[in-house]
């Protein structure tokens, strides 16, 4: 009986973990250890794109690539982990019941944008957290159109000024001008807690955020929350309201709540604490990778961010490790000293820093260039082909 890893998910914590865990297996040429994936889908679907247009498109086919690795692929949803008995219980895409059993597991179920009990939210509030959401908000941005032209339908507000709201809100201008036309009066509004424009972006970004807005026409209503929303706009908790038939949340992100199966510390957003090697705190045979797991990326104190450049190198090293695990090789303890940031800002352009303090390093255009490579070739995973792709998962390759 062959040995059995579990991957929970292909988003790109996942995808890079099966691929780095038959890397590891291909170089020491065994084949009594079998690598499953277990996910909804056998796509890897581009979370950071969600804010485009044409977001259905947003995805990369995944079964030719795990075919060319010898990863099995099971189309489910993990309900419940069970690490006494070493199982996880899902379910298929036609309701039925099922149980693996796994000698390692690996979880990468990625992270869900956080619904407070905001009135109204559930319902009338649009997102950009996963496809089906992004194609919803889409759909509603063109059917704008056949609507009687009106203060309501002609703004747009974002609840939400960091990294995804400012992304989505610099985006809407181009996006509801090409859906209402040049001629309309437009209002793109981003509110946020905060008491300055993209507080929480660092002092080398806000300078282009603010430029960026200004020539965007966005407007910013900070210090300010959302207490309910409606059909017809929001309310704020002082009381003020703005009309809008488009409202977007943006605010918070957590851990699947399947990390809440297991017996571990977790962070503020649900995020399991791990070791260097990435193996769950208190755990034997369960390792973490994306934006379920909280991972030093060096000594200094830096973690790991939920990003697409922390969940790919997670990836290759928790792959790389539950197979070190299992044959008894060194693994390749985590780091990532080096932390970039892409920031879009619609037609204005983009902004680019590196390191955790967020130095300037590109504006505009060349940031720009910078951000749609990230964004149509680099976080891609790699050719469905055996060689390439088994290369392509080596840990110590850097992601940035
Ligand atoms: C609008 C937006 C913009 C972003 N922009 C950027 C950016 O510019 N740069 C950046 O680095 N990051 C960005 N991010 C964050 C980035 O997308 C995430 O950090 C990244 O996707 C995390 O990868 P992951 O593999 O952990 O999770 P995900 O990519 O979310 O993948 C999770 C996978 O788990 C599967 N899954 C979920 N639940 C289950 C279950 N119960 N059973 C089985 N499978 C399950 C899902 O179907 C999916 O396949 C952005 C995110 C959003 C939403």
């Amino acid at each position: 009986m062959k040995q059995q890893i579990l991957v929970i998910g292909a988003g790109f914590g996942g995808v890079w973990s099966a691929l780095s865990a038959a890397r590891l297996l291909d170089m020491h040429n065994r084949n009594d250890v079998e690598i499953t994936l277990l996910a909804p889908q056998a796509e890897l679907r581009i979370r950071p794109r969600f804010y485009e247009t044409d977001v259905h498109k947003m995805f990369a086919p995944l079964d030719a690539l795990f075919d060319s690795v010898g990863v099995h692929f099971i189309k489910g949803t993990a309900e419940r982990i069970d690490e006494l008995t070493k199982t996880v219980g899902y379910r298929d895409e036609d309701g039925r019941q099922g149980t693996l059993a796994y000698d390692r597991l690996v979880l990468a179920a990625g992270s869900q944008l956080a619904r407070p009990t905001v009135p109204g939210l559930a319902v009338h509030a649009f997102d950009v957290d996963q496809i089906e959401a992004a194609v919803r908000l889409e759909n509603h941005l063109k059917s704008l159109k056949n609507r009687p032209a009106s203060d309501a339908r002609n703004t747009v507000v974002v609840a939400g000024g960091g990294f995804t709201g400012i992304e989505t809100g610099t985006e809407m201008p181009a996006r509801l001008q090409s859906v209402l036309g040049d001629d309309q009066n437009i209002r793109i509004i981003i509110i946020d807690r905060a008491p300055q424009i993209g507080a929480t972006m660092g002092d080398g970004i806000r300078p282009s955020i603010i430029e960026a807005s200004e020539h965007l026409g966005i407007e910013w209503v900070v210090n300010a929350s959302v207490a309910a929303i409606d059909a017809n706009g929001v309310t704020l908790a002082d009381g003020r309201r703005i009309q809008s038939h488009t409202v977007i949340w943006t605010v918070g992100f957590r851990a699947n709540p399947l990390t809440e199966h297991l017996n571990s510390v977790r962070d503020g957003q649900g995020r399991l604490h791990v070791d260097v090697n990435l193996k769950v705190l208190g755990q034997e045979h369960i390792y973490a990778a994306g934006d379920v797991a909280y991972a030093a990326t060096d000594d200094l104190g830096n973690f790991a961010a939920m990003s697409c450049q922390h969940a790919i190198s997670l990836g290759r090293h928790a792959g790389n490790n539950v197979v070190a695990d299992l044959l008894g090789v060194a693994p390749i303890p985590y780091r990532q000293p080096k932390y970039v940031t892409c920031l879009d800002l619609g037609v204005w352009g983009a902004v680019y820093t590196e390191g955790w303090d967020r130095q300037l390093k590109l504006v505009k255009e060349p940031a720009k260039e910078l951000k749609t490579q990230i964004n149509t070739q680099w976080i891609y995973p790699p050719a469905a082909d055996r060689t390439t792709a088994l290369a392509a998962a080596d840990p110590m390759i850097p992601v940035a």
